[in-house]
C-alpha cells in the first residue's frame, strides 16, 4: 500500500516510497482518489484552491457514471440529493418535441438512473466518502519534474517528491503542458450562462433534462429539486457582448416557461463562462505519470459527458487493478481502453454544438426535420455507446 507524501516548506525534499499525488480534486481527481482507496491504494490529492467551492449551477451525471459510482457504493446517496432524469428532450424554442430520449430501458438494464443534481452536493459526497485529510488544499502545482521520482513544486514554494503522479488538473492541465505533448485548445465561440433558481416549475418537467434549440442560441433546464431548477443558456459568441445581455430580452422568442425560469434568478448568481474542448490527443500517460479527465479529454459540453467521462477514467483505472497491483502498470492499458470513446465525445460533442447553433432560417428548417426524424435506432446506438462502460 502507497504511503502520503509529506510536505516540507521551502524546498526540502523528503523521498518516501510509492506514493501516489494526484493533482486537482475536481470530479475527476476525487473520483480517482475515491476508487484508488477502495482497491487499497491511498494517495494524496492537492488542489490548487484554498477550499472546496461549489460552483453555483447543476450538473447531469449520466447512467455510465452513475454505474461508476454504483461500483463505489454512493449511487443511492447521489440519487437522493439529486433528481432522477427519465428522460432527455430536445426541441424547439417554444418547446415542441424535436427529439425524445426515453432513458427508462437503461435504469431497468443497470439500476442506476440519470441524476440531476447540485455540484455542490455532489463535491460534498464524494469529499465525505474520501475524507479530508486526503485532499491538501491551497497547494497549486506550478511546475513538475520528472528525475527518479517526479519532483512538485507548488506555488507556495513547497515541494514535494513522489513515485506517481496522476494530472485531474483540468483542462488547462500543468501537468498535460510541462510533461506532454503541445496540445491545443479548440474554441467553438460559443458563451454559455448557467443559474439555479427557486420555481414552481409544471410537474410535467419534473424528470426531464429539456433543451431548446432556436436560432444561434439554445437553454436547457432540468430541475434537481422539488423546487430547484438548474439551467443553461448558450449562444454563439460573435457579434454579441455577453455582459451586456439582459436574457430575458435575449431569449423572448422562447417558451414562457424559459422566460420565467431566467426571470426567477438572480443576475449575480449567473455565471457566464467561454467553452472550450481539448483537440484530441493520443498520449494520456507515460511511465509513471498519467492524465485523467478534463487533462486528458476536455469535451465541450453538448452531450453532457464532460465530468461522465472523468469519472470512467477513475473507473477503467481501478478495474484494472483488480488484476495488476502496481498502479504505474494499469496507465497503458488505461489509455488503450479510455481513448475511443473519450474522443467519440469530444467529437461527437463538437458536431452537436455547431448542429444547435445554426443561424441560417433553411439551415434550421432542415435541422429540425431532421431530429424530428431521427430514427429511434439511431438514438440508441448513440446512448447504448455511451451508457456501456466498456
Ligand atoms: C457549462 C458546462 C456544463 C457542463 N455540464 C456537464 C454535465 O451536465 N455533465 C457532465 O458530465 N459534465 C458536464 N460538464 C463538464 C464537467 O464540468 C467537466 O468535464 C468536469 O468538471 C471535469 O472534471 P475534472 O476533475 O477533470 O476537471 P476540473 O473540474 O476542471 O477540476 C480540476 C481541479 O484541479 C484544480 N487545479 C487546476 N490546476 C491546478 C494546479 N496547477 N494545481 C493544483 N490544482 C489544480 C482545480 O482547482 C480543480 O479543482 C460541463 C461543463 C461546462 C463548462
Amino acid at each position: 500500500m502507497a504511503s502520503s507524501p509529506v510536505i516540507l516548506p521551502f524546498k526540502l525534499i523528503v523521498k518516501m516510497k510509492r506514493t501516489v499525488s494526484i493533482i486537482g480534486a475536481g470530479i475527476g481527481g476525487l473520483t480517482t482518489a475515491l476508487t484508488l482507496k477502495q482497491k487499497g491504494i491511498k494517495s494524496i490529492v492537492f488542489e490548487g484552491s484554498e477550499e472546496i467551492k461549489s460552483v453555483g449551477a447543476g450538473i447531469i451525471i449520466a447512467n455510465n457514471a452513475m454505474q461508476v459510482f454504483k461500483e463505489l457504493g454512493i449511487h443511492h446517496k447521489i440519487e437522493k440529493a439529486g433528481n432522477k432524469i427519465s428522460y432527455m428532450k430536445i426541441k424547439d424554442e417554444q418547446l415542441n418535441n424535436l427529439n425524445v430520449i426515453d432513458l427508462r430501458v437503461y435504469e431497468q438494464k443497470y439500476g442506476v438512473r440519470n441524476t440531476a443534481i447540485h455540484r455542490g452536493e455532489l463535491q460534498k459526497i464524494l469529499i465525505d466518502e474520501l475524507g479530508l485529510d486526503h485532499i491538501h488544499l491551497s497547494k497549486r502545482l506550478f511546475k513538475i519534474q520528472k528525475s527518479e521520482l517526479f519532483k512538485l513544486t507548488f506555488e507556495d514554494n513547497s515541494t514535494i517528491e513522489s513515485d506517481i503522479v496522476i494530472g485531474a488538473d483540468g483542462i488547462k492541465s500543468v501537468v498535460r503542458d510541462q510533461l506532454f505533448e503541445k496540445s491545443t485548445l479548440r474554441n467553438p465561440n460559443q458563451i454559455c450562462w448557467r443559474g439555479i433558481c427557486e420555481t414552481d416549475l409544471p410537474q410535467k418537467y419534473h424528470n426531464e433534462l429539456n433543451e431548446a434549440w432556436g436560432k444561434g442560441k439554445r437553454f436547457g433546464f432540468v430541475k434537481i429539486s422539488d423546487k430547484k431548477v438548474y439551467w443553461y443558456a448558450l449562444a454563439n459568441s460573435k457579434n454579441i457582448q455577453p455582459d451586456n445581455i439582459n436574457l430575458v430580452d435575449y431569449f423572448s422568442d422562447f417558451h414562457a416557461d424559459i422566460i420565467n425560469i431566467i426571470s426567477a434568478t438572480k443576475k449575480e448568481q449567473t455565471i457566464l463562462s467561454d467553452i472550450f474542448d481539448l483537440k484530441p490527443i493520443h498520449k494520456w500517460q507515460s511511465e509513471n505519470i498519467c492524465l485523467v479527465g478534463d487533462a486528458a479529454h476536455a469535451t465541450t459540453p453538448n452531450l453532457g459527458q464532460g465530468a461522465c467521462q472523468a469519472i470512467e477514467d477513475a473507473y477503467v483505472l481501478g478495474q484494472l487493478l483488480d488484476n495488476e497491483p502496481a498502479i504505474e502498470n494499469t496507465f497503458k492499458p488505461y489509455e488503450n481502453l479510455r481513448r475511443k470513446k473519450a474522443h467519440t465525445i469530444v467529437n461527437t460533442s463538437w458536431t452537436v454544438g455547431k448542429m444547435a447553433h445554426i443561424e441560417n432560417g433553411f439551415g434550421i428548417w432542415l435541422r429540425n426535420l431532421a431530429m424530428k426524424n431521427m430514427p429511434k435506432s439511431f438514438n440508441k446506438k448513440q446512448m447504448d455507446m455511451i451508457f456501456n462502460l466498456h
